[in-house]
């Protein structure tokens, strides 16, 4: 069965206004949204429920993160199962920033995969290598290792609630995209480890997208390599040209 286009828009600390993220919420229900594509998007936590009130699309919410504890003391955290009861189906787990910013590790990403899971929520899981690990050769390995984790935490039926955005370190949010030919490298390879570490269906069946740097103009291209099942869209996904990344198959 063919995988369903996937387009995700990370919002990250912004905008700085709820009127302005209310904006982004009208701009998707006024545009023609390409009805094969599945659209996720993760404003700031403390939006998402007035977000959720205003969009009247089939457009889904992602938190940017979430702890691996149903409650208790730990503060400033959010738990999958307080944004499952609030409605919010999906989160974003181990993105670069969180990784190298907040000092996540892969086993702390994948626990948080479980924990999420576990609470019935959906996953978008983000893994990528640095600058210095590609030009050293070591894109694949360090995808894997970050994937390892992840893989020893699920059970094969988990992953048909996991997509996983394969989001360069050195292409989030510098303009310097990774071309198709890179992208889809990666993307095949991850797919073959996940035909290795989980099973050939699973493999077949897991949206791998790719995130960096993706704007209206370099999504077509990118979109048309077989491994590459969508994007995770920051900088442009606070932009009118956020439409036209998800409608990039059409
Ligand atoms: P970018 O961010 O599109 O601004 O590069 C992507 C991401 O961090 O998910």
């Amino acid at each position: 069965m063919a995988r369903q286009f996937f387009v995700g828009g990370n919002f990250k600390m912004n905008p700085n206004t709820k009127a302005q993220t209310l904006a982004l919420a009208e701009l998707l229900n006024n545009a023609q949204l390409d009805p094969n594509t599945e659209v996720v998007i993760a404003p700031p936590s403390l939006y998402l429920i007035p977000v959720a009130e205003k969009l009247n699309k089939p457009v889904e919410l992602a938190a940017q993160n979430a702890y691996i504890k149903t409650s208790g003391a730990f503060t400033g955290e959010t738990s999958p199962s307080q944004l499952f009861e609030a409605g919010i189906p999906w989160v974003i787990l181990g993105h670069s920033e969180r990784r190298v910013l907040f000092q996540e590790t892969s086993e702390l990403v994948a626990q948080k995969t479980r924990a999420a899971l576990d609470t019935q929520l959906k996953v978008i899981l983000c893994i990528g290598e640095t600058l210095e690990e590609r030009e050293s050769g070591k894109t694949v390995e360090v995808c894997e290792a970050q994937l390892k984790h992840v893989v020893a935490q699920l059970k094969p039926e988990d992953w048909k609630n996991v997509v996983i955005a394969y989001e360069p370190v050195w292409a989030i949010g510098t303009g310097k995209v990774a071309t198709a030919a890179q992208a889809q490298e990666t993307q095949a390879e991850v797919r073959k480890y996940l035909a290795k570490g989980v099973s050939p269906a699973v493999a077949e069946a897991t949206r791998i997208i790719y995130g960096g740097s993706v704007t209206a103009s370099n999504c077509k291209e990118l979109a048309t390599q077989p491994d590459v099942d969508g994007f995770l869209v920051g900088g442009a996904s606070l932009k009118p040209e956020f439409v036209d990344i998800i409608n990039a198959r059409k």
